[in-house]
C-alpha cells in the first residue's frame, strides 16, 4: 500500500477528513531496538483483488486483528517459538482461549480426552463443565501412573498434561507420557507455564503442542493476561482457523508487553529459582512447617524425573505446609510485610496465597484434604526481589 503521507494537505478537506487523513506515517528504514505496537485493527489496500489474495492466503498481507496477524503479535509468535524450539506459534488473548482453542482443533463432538487429574483450576472446570456440553467427554487419570495413563488412551483425541503442577508442584514424567501417547497414535498438549520455556521444552520430547499462559513467567510483571501455543506451522493453521471462527487472538499491546517481558525472562526466572530453593531450605528447617513442597528438594517424589527434565533448579514454584492449619497458615500470611497475598504467579512480586480460605474455599474439606490440599498448605510465586530481603520477611513471619 502505497499511502501518500499528503493526500489531504492543501486540498481544502474539512477538519473531521484532515484529523483522520494526515495521521499516515512513512515506515522509517532504520529498525527500533523496541518492536513497535501496530496498535490497529485493520489495514488498507491497494485493490479490491488484493484484499481478496491477503483474505484467502494467496498472498502475504495483513488484514483483520483478529488473528489474520500483526506485526507485533507475529514478532512475539516468533520469539516464543524460538525459546520452545517449535516451528511455530499462535498467540491468544489468554491462557484459557489457548487450552480451549487447542482442544476444539483436535476434538469435536463424540470424541474423547484423556487428561492429567493434576490441572489448573480452569482448565479443569472446562474439561469437566464445559466440554461435555459440547459431547466431548474428558477421562481424568493420574500422570505419576503411566500404566493407567497408556489404558485409557486408545482412541482418544487428545492427551493433556502439565508439566508442573498446581499446587503440590509435581511433575509429570513427560518423556514417559509421551511415550505411551506415540504407542497409542494420540497427540499430545502440555500446559508448560509453570516450567516456562527456561526449564523445559516438552516439543524436544515430542509433544505437539506446548500451551503457556503468558500471564505468569513470560510476561512477568503481573500486568497484561495472554497465551500462546508453540507447535508445528500445519496445527498452527488449524488453532489460526479457531481463532478466525471464535476470536481469542492476541491484541497487539498485549504482544508488545509479552515481546519485553521475554526479553529479561532468563534473568528473572533465575533469580525466582535462587529465592524458590533459599525459602524452601529456610521452611524445612522450621518446627511450625510439616512438609514443603519442591521438585528441587532431595525430598520430592519426582525429584529425579525433575532433574533429568530441567537441568537445572526445582523450578520456581513451592508450597508448604503449617501444620497448625487453617487459622494458623492465614495467621502467618497476614503477617508478611514483604510478600503480597494474591491470585496469579510468575511476577515480579512474591506472591503467597492459602487455598483452603481462598481459590479452594468451595471445594468440600473432604474433597481438598483428598486431593492433597492440606488445611495448612500455602502457595508461593517467589518474585525478583533480593533472596535475604524475601528469607527475612518469611522468617518474620512465624
Ligand atoms: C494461569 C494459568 C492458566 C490460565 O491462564 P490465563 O492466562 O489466566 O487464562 C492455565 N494454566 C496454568 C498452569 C496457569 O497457571
Amino acid at each position: 500500500m502505497t499511502a501518500d503521507p499528503s493526500a489531504t494537505r492543501g486540498s481544502g478537506a474539512g477538519f473531521s477528513t484532515r484529523a483522520v487523513h494526515e495521521a499516515t506515517v512513512a515506515m522509517p528504514e532504520q529498525r527500533p531496538t523496541s518492536v513497535p505496537i501496530f496498535q490497529t485493527s485493520t489495514w488498507g489496500f491497494d485493490s479490491g483483488e488484493e484484499f481478496a489474495e491477503v483474505l484467502s492466503g494467496a498472498k502475504a498481507g495483513y488484514a483483520y486483528g483478529r488473528g489474520y496477524g500483526n506485526p507485533t503479535v507475529e514478532a512475539f509468535e516468533r520469539v516464543l517459538a524460538s525459546l520452545e524450539g517449535t516451528e511455530a506459534c499462535f498467540a491468544f488473548s489468554s491462557g484459557m482461549s489457548a487450552i480451549n482453542s487447542v482442544c476444539l482443533s483436535q476434538a469435536g463432538a463424540g470424541d474423547r480426552l484423556v487428561a492429567s487429574k493434576e490441572l489448573y483450576g480452569g482448565t479443569y472446570s472446562f474439561f469437566a463443565s464445559v466440554l461435555p456440553r459440547y459431547g466431548i467427554e474428558v477421562d481424568f487419570v493420574d500422570p505419576h501412573d503411566v500404566a493407567a495413563v497408556e489404558k485409557a488412551l486408545p482412541g482418544a483425541a487428545l492427551f493433556y498434561c502439565e508439566t508442573i503442577a498446581n499446587p503440590l508442584c509435581s511433575v509429570a514424567d513427560l518423556a514417559a507420557l509421551k511415550a505411551a501417547c506415540d504407542r497409542a497414535g494420540v497427540p499430545a498438549a502440555v500446559d508448560n507455564t509453570f516450567a516456562s520455556p527456561l526449564l523445559c521444552n516438552p516439543a524436544a520430547l515430542g509433544f505437539e503442542f506446548v500451551i503457556h499462559s503468558v500471564t505468569k513467567m513470560i510476561a512477568g510483571h503481573s500486568d497484561v493476561v495472554a497465551g500462546a501455543v508453540c507447535c508445528s506451522a500445519k496445527d498452527r493453521a488449524a488453532l489460526r482457523k479457531v481463532a478466525l471462527d471464535t476470536g481469542g487472538a492476541m491484541a497487539p499491546f498485549e504482544a508488545w508487553l509479552c515481546l519485553r517481558g521475554a526479553e529479561t525472562l532468563e534473568l528473572r526466572m533465575g533469580r525466582m529459582c535462587e529465592n524458590a530453593a533459599a525459602l524452601t531450605e529456610l521452611l524445612s528447617t522450621r518446627a511450625e512447617v510439616s512438609a514443603v513442597h519442591y521438585p528441587g528438594l532431595k525430598s520430592h517424589p519426582q525429584r529425579q524425573v525433575a532433574e533429568r527434565q530441567f537441568g537445572f533448579a526445582g523450578g520456581s514454584m513451592f508450597s508448604f505446609e503449617i501444620a497448625d492449619g487453617a487459622t494458623a497458615a492465614e495467621k502467618w500470611c497476614a503477617r508478611l510485610r514483604l510478600s503480597w497475598i494474591g491470585a496469579s504467579l510468575g511476577g515480579t512480586h512474591t506472591l503467597v496465597c492459602h487455598p483452603a480460605s481462598t481459590t479452594h474455599r468451595q471445594v468440600p474439606a473432604e474433597v481438598r484434604r483428598g486431593a492433597g490440599l492440606s488445611d495448612g498448605l500455602i502457595r508461593v510465586s517467589p518474585g525478583i526481589e533480593n533472596t535475604e530481603d524475601l528469607v527475612a520477611d518469611f522468617a518474620g513471619a512465624f
